[in-house]
C-alpha cells in the first residue's frame, strides 16, 4: 500500500470529472433525441406554448443554457422541478443502454481514486444510466442537478446515497453561500427562477468547491464544447470527448471515452513517469470480487 501511496503523490493527475450523458456512452444511442422529444412535450403539455416554436427553442435554450429547463427558467417560466424531470425521464428508453464492461474496467484500471460525476441530470436520471452501463460503482461520487440546486426547504437527504453506494455530493445551504446565490431565511436559494448547470463558470466553479479538488490536477471530460471552455476557464485539464479534433478550450480530444488509454498514457502514469498501473492488480480484483 505504501507503494501505491508513494506512486499517486505527485502524479499529474489527482482527480477525474466526468460529465456522463453523452459521455460515457454515445450519442448514437438515440437517448439525447428522446430526452429532447419528451421536454418538448413538456413545453407543449404543461407550458402551453406555441408548438411551431418548440422545437427550435428547445434546442436554443439547451445551447445557451446548458439545459432547456435552466432556459425556460430565465425566461421566467415556473413549474416544479422534479415534476419536470419525472415527465422527461420518466419514459426513456433506457433500454438502449447495455452494460460496458471495457469502460468499467478501463474505470476500474485508473489509479485516481477520486473519480467523479459531474452532470447537469437528476439524481434518478443519473442512478439509471449508470446502473444500465453497469458502471454504479466506479465513481467516488456523484454532483447531479440536485447538488448545485437544493430544494428550497432543507432536506435530511442532502447526504443522499444511491443504491449502488455511490455518493451524491452535498451542495446545500453552504454552497449556495460560496456561489453567491441570495439566501431567505437561512434557506437555500430558490429553485424557480434559477437552475445552476454548467456550462455556466459559476456551476463549475461550485463543483470544485463541492468536491474539494484541485482543478490544477484535476481533468475533465464533457462531449460539450460550451461545458470545455468553462471547465479550461476554471482551470482545469480539459478533454472533449465525442469529437477527434480539438476545440477552444480542450487540451485533448477523444473520439470516445474507450480511447483515453491510448490517448492519454500520462493519467496512468505518477511523476517521473512510473507507472501506476502496474501495482494496481491487487485492487483491481479486490473490487470486481466485491
Ligand atoms: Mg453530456
Amino acid at each position: 500500500m505504501d507503494s501505491v501511496g508513494k506512486s499517486i503523490h505527485g502524479a499529474k493527475y489527482e482527480c477525474l470529472l466526468f460529465d456522463m450523458d453523452d459521455t460515457l456512452y454515445p450519442m448514437s444511442t438515440g437517448l439525447n433525441l428522446a430526452c429532447r422529444k419528451n421536454i418538448e412535450g413538456f413545453m407543449l403539455q404543461h407550458l402551453h406554448m406555441e408548438g411551431a416554436e418548440v422545437p427550435r427553442l428547445c434546442l436554443e435554450l439547451y445551447k445557451e443554457y446548458g439545459t432547456t429547463m435552466a432556459g425556460l427558467k430565465a425566461l421566467g417560466y415556473e413549474f416544479d422541478n422534479d415534476e419536470f424531470h419525472a415527465y422527461v425521464h420518466g419514459r426513456l428508453p433506457y433500454e438502449v443502454l447495455k452494460p460496458d464492461p471495457a469502460l468499467r474496467n478501463l474505470l476500474l484500471s485508473l489509479p485516481q481514486k477520486r473519480k467523479i460525476i459531474f452532470t447537469n441530470a437528476d439524481k434518478a436520471h443519473t442512478a439509471q444510466v449508470l446502473s444500465r452501463l453497469g458502471l454504479e460503482d466506479c465513481f467516488e461520487g456523484i454532483i447531479c442537478f440536485e447538488t448545485l440546486n437544493p430544494p428550497l426547504e432543507p432536506v435530511a437527504d442532502c447526504n443522499d446515497v444511491l443504491d449502488h453506494g455511490d455518493t451524491v455530493l452535498a451542495g446545500g445551504a453552504s454552497q449556495a453561500n460560496a456561489t453567491g446565490l441570495s439566501l431567505t431565511d437561512g434557506r437555500s436559494f430558490s429553485s424557480k427562477s434559477r437552475v445552476l448547470c454548467k456550462p455556466s463558470l459559476e456551476a463549475i466553479k461550485a463543483a470544485i468547491r463541492t468536491a474539494n479538488i484541485d482543478p490544477n490536477k484535476t481533468i475533465f471530460f464533457d462531449d460539450s464544447v460550451r461545458n470545455i471552455a468553462s471547465g479550461k476557464a476554471a482551470g482545469l485539464h480539459t478533454v472533449i470527448v465525442g469529437s477527434s479534433t480539438l476545440v477552444p478550450g480542450a487540451d485533448h480530444a477523444l473520439r470516445s471515452i474507450h480511447n483515453i488509454k491510448e490517448a492519454l498514457p500520462e493519467i496512468w502514469e505518477g511523476e517521473g513517469g512510473q507507472i501506476v498501473q502496474v501495482i494496481q492488480p491487487s485492487a483491481v480484483a479486490t473490487v470486481i470480487l466485491a
